[in-house]
């Protein structure tokens, strides 16, 4: 599936989750069908955070998300190369970075507290507010990840590949974009 569409499918499906009507259901028999493969319509780079969960956000079944996670949704080297493959051998067209309010990570960034390893990683933004930090990390996170891979930077020149960024707010569930590449 191409990005645009991808892209909808997620909104469609965060619409739902918004308003209490998702429509996602694992039944037992499409296990057989998911044994033979997979075929994701999307990489998503989440939040370890245990209220942040793409499948759910986006009401979308087993098969559908390729999921990367780390606190604090840093595109780590072992995550890029997760995209890469997902790319590369699934044909995913869509990367999603996806920040989310009460962000523990950015919150212990924009404090001092816990600044080592990953931690150190958190992208904060120039006005030391906890909402502009989040959409701040989410948005770095897409030129980090351009930046870190050749693979995947030439794939988005050859308009087989976008990323977006953007961030869930835990109260309304709303998922809203605050970056994108060109979408197609
Ligand atoms: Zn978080």
């Amino acid at each position: 599936m191409k990005a645009l569409p991808a892209l909808n499918e997620l909104l469609s499906g965060n619409q739902r989750y918004q308003t209490g009507t998702s429509t996602m259901s694992n039944p037992v028999d499409a296990r057989s069908e998911l044994v033979r493969g997979q075929s994701p319509i999307a990489c998503i780079l989440r939040c370890a955070d245990s209220r942040v969960a793409p499948e759910i956000v986006f009401d979308q079944p087993l098969g559908k998300l390729f999921v990367c996670g780390v606190a604090g949704n840093i595109p780590t080297i072992e995550i890029i190369e997760s995209m890469e493959y997902a790319v590369g051998v699934l044909g995913v067209s869509l990367i999603v970075v996806m920040g989310h309010s009460n962000c523990g990570a950015v919150h212990a960034a924009l404090h001092n507290e816990h600044v080592d390893g990953v931690f150190a990683l958190i992208a904060l933004s120039a006005v030391p507010d906890m909402d502009e930090c989040v959409a701040h990390n989410a948005e770095q996170g897409v030129s980090t990840i351009l930046n870190n891979s050749l693979y995947l930077a030439s794939a988005v020149q050859q308009g087989t590949l976008q990323l977006v960024a953007g961030v869930q707010d835990i109260a309304s569930g709303e998922f809203e974009l605050v970056a994108q590449t060109k979408l197609e």
